[in-house]
């Protein structure tokens, strides 16, 4: 592509319209793994709540109550998931990496406070772990330790206390992880971090706004949140199963107390305190109305049917790929599908996929693809993906299809 000129004069309306009209893809295929918009009457609810606050800044929402008082309404509605104990808020972010950035800030404060002594505070973690905890790290200046997982590919509460040294300060659990949708023993690495006085957090990004509605149809839901004493934190999007538009998350914090080392009020220029909610400064409203408004508007019977109906659905896809011989679908805790392979080159599979169209995203160790998977997602399309999944495995099998592609996400 030519690189593009600033214009000498704007274009009209119309013109824009257009431009705009040739970059939508109408490839369902690469639309494959975009998941988490949510049924078309959702999606709707959020996009007119976003319009009509788009414009709106909000940095003012600790100055002005029509906006503040949403933000905290969206935050008390979220926390009141996770069982918390009296006292317990949140935080509204921009997403997952935003909310565990803001986390592992906190961790960093904390233990700047509780424990002076400690000059290279270090993060002890599962494998499996989102990387947003290695960029967060990288960002605060803290020590990350991946530790190895177990034999059923859960964070080994043995391995993770062997890797605590006299610089850890805190400890990840996810619930569930993204590459394998498992979670690690929570509350077994939550009484190793509080033998340790070491801060838990649980990444809940992908489960959080789930989990609570698969529990209520009697699934069988680990116990992960503020239940689990040693749960200090907790990072859940709404823009994953929340079904709000992006970019929506949320931070939640076990008390008052932790939240306070969440803050930074600089205050050393001339505009005195700088008191913003986090990591953000000027943020559009549009994603705050717009979770309010999803949230208000699907209520705990909404996403508990939408639940049921993504579990269904993703029973049924569980089903039809382990008919595909060499592939195999997991059984695991909760989200993503995860497909796997018993036999076959993962990365021909991959390959032939992708020259159809579709955009997949996986995991090399072990080769897996993963499939965030949208309750809205239509049946024909879920038919389209079975059908040449087979036909590409089939290829493999035979050795037709040879071009091979990394697994990545
Ligand atoms: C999606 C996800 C994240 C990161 O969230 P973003 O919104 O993409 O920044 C972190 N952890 C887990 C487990 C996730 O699934």
């Amino acid at each position: 592509m030519e690189p593009m000129s600033f214009p000498e004069h704007g274009l009209t309306e119309e013109e824009i319209r257009s431009e705009l009209e040739s970059h939508k893809l109408d490839e369902r295929r690469a639309h494959w793994s975009q998941a988490f918009r949510g049924p078309k009457d959702v999606q709707e609810v959020g996009k007119r709540a976003f319009a009509k606050y788009m414009a709106e800044n909000g940095l003012f929402s600790m100055r002005l109550p029509n906006i503040g008082d949403v933000e905290t309404a969206v935050i008390d509605m979220c926390v009141s998931l996770f069982n918390p104990p009296e006292g317990a808020s949140g935080t509204f972010t921009s997403g997952g990496s935003e909310s565990i950035y803001s986390a592992i800030h906190a961790v960093r404060e904390w233990a700047n406070e509780k424990k002076p002594n400690i000059t290279e505070p270090e993060l002890v973690v599962p494998y499996s772990v989102h990387p947003a905890f290695s960029k967060a790290c990288h960002y605060y200046g803290l020590k990350i330790t991946r530790t190895n997982l177990g034999e059923d590919l859960r964070g080994s509460p043995r391995a993770m206390e062997d890797a605590i040294s006299s610089n850890t300060v805190a400890m990840v659990a996810s619930a569930p992880c993204w590459p394998y949708g498992l979670f690690d023993p929570i509350e077994k690495i939550g009484d190793i971090a509080t033998a340790h006085d070491l801060w838990l957090h649980v990444d809940a990004c992908v489960g959080g706004y789930l989990s609570p509605f698969v529990e209520r149809l009697g699934g069988d839901i680990p116990l992960w949140d503020f239940r689990v004493p040693a749960v200090m934190s907790i990072s859940a999007d709404l823009h994953k199963f929340g079904y709000c538009p992006k970019p929506s998350s949320t931070v939640l914090w076990r008390s008052e107390d932790l939240k306070k080392y969440h803050f930074v009020h600089p205050g050393d220029w001339p505009g005195g305190t700088y008191s913003m909610t986090g990591i953000a400064g000027s943020r559009s409203c549009g994603p705050i109305f717009a979770a309010y408004s999803v949230l208000r508007y699907l209520g705990v019977d909404g996403y508990t049917n939408l639940a049921r109906e993504l579990m269904e659905k993703k029973r049924d896809l569980i089903g039809r790929v382990n008919q595909i011989d060499g592939l195999e679908a997991w059984d695991n805790d909760l989200m993503p599908i995860v497909i796997g392979t018993t036999d076959l080159d993962l990365q021909a599979v991959k390959a032939g996929m992708s020259s159809l169209g579709w955009v997949l995203i996986a995991a090399a160790d072990p080769p897996l693809i993963n499939i965030p998977f949208d309750v809205s997602t239509d049946r024909d399309l879920i038919d389209l993906f079975v059908s040449e999944l087979a036909d590409v495995a089939g290829q493999v099998r035979e050795g037709t299809a040879t071009r091979r592609e990394a697994l990545q996400y």
